[in-house]
């Protein structure tokens, strides 16, 4: 019964919390589906926003927006002109960072180690990431030791920081449903958006 009672308080700790994504070092041409890959996983594993640093593009931005606008939920995807400034003002505001990144620790014992309570940044990198970065961020996070990509890397951290629970998420709004079904499409469409549940929005 007290077991219970704490993991539904814990549960409500992250509802109450942010995840906010920061992509380092976008390049429009090269990055192009990378970008808006690493935008659709965030939102579809749990995080709430994704902010781009590195060349400005706006298709990559209004894109990402016009996936959660059919799909419904509240992710919000901006630019980023300065990274660090950003990321020094999110840990004034009392926000965790995390670096996703093949040199640190392992996830399995770093996952366990961050508090729930905090909102959380989460910086992935592209081309070479500056040391700046390894120094300012809270946890320097590794997704096993070989080099893969950002893409997974953000799909790991988040099915584990929410223990799997994010896949069970249902996104207020949708314009389209999918009922999972073992023999083709099972979709729905659903012509006005209904109102969306409002939650925090991030800090930065
Ligand atoms: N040298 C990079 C590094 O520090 O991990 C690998 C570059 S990889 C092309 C681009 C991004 O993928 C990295 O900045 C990092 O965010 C992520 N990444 C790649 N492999 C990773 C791993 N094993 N663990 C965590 N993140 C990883």
């Amino acid at each position: 019964m007290k077991d219970e009672k704490e993991t539904k308080e814990k549960e409500k700790e992250v509802e109450e919390t942010t995840i906010t994504i920061l992509r380092l070092g976008h390049r429009t041409s090269r990055d192009k589906r990378v970008s808006t890959h690493l935008g659709l996983v965030a939102r579809a594993f749990g995080a709430d926003a994704i902010l781009y640093c590195g060349e400005k593009d706006e298709k990559l931005v209004s894109s990402i927006k016009k996936v959660a606008d059919s799909w419904g939920g509240n992710f919000s995807a901006e630019y980023c002109e300065n990274p660090l400034k950003t990321i020094k003002e999110f840990k004034k505001n009392k926000g965790k960072t995390v670096h996703l990144t093949m040199y640190g620790e392992a996830h399995s014992s770093a996952v366990k180690k961050i508090n729930k309570k905090n909102n959380l940044l989460i910086i992935v990198g592209g081309q070479k990431v500056p040391i700046e970065i390894y120094k300012e961020s809270d946890y320097n996070i590794s997704i096993g030791i070989q080099p893969h990509s950002e893409i997974s890397a953000l799909a790991i951290f988040l099915h584990d920081y929410f223990k799997g629970k994010e896949l069970k998420r249902k996104f207020e709004g949708s314009k389209i449903v999918i009922s999972p079904n073992p023999r083709g499409k099972a979709i729905k469409t659903v012509k006005k958006r209904t109102q969306s549940l409002k939650r925090k929005t991030n800090n930065c």
